[in-house]
């Protein structure tokens, strides 16, 4: 499960912008081809959060659709996972959403 060092991650940087104070609350967005599952990131965060200045926060997880591009026509396409057929045919789909995680939103408490 690797969700498990990614939520470490993301509590370390928010521990770090918070700057001392404690955070109440925390909004990521997580790209559905970004190969992390949000119901692991949840479980983990929980885990994560103990004996931190995010201890008690509540994790807000925001789901970005993936969508790529075709290199041969320029069509856009939404894509469940990170390839796919476009309708010329072509599977030269490159991604241009979906594979972000991004921590969106901090709520600190002063
Ligand atoms: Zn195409």
């Amino acid at each position: 499960m690797h969700e498990l060092g990614i939520t470490r991650n993301v509590v370390a940087i928010c521990a770090e912008q918070a700057a001392g104070r404690c955070v109440s609350r925390v909004r990521l967005e997580i790209g559905k081809l970004s190969a992390v599952i949000p119901d692991a990131v949840r479980f983990c965060f929980d885990v994560c959060i103990e004996d931190t200045p995010l201890a008690g926060a509540r994790l807000e997880i925001v789901e970005i659709e993936g969508r790529g591009r075709c290199r041969d026509c320029g069509n856009e396409l939404v894509m469940d996972q990170p390839w796919g057929v476009c309708g010329c045919g072509s599977t030269a789909i490159d991604c241009i959403a979906g594979t972000e995680l991004n921590i969106k939103e901090l709520e600190v408490v002063n």
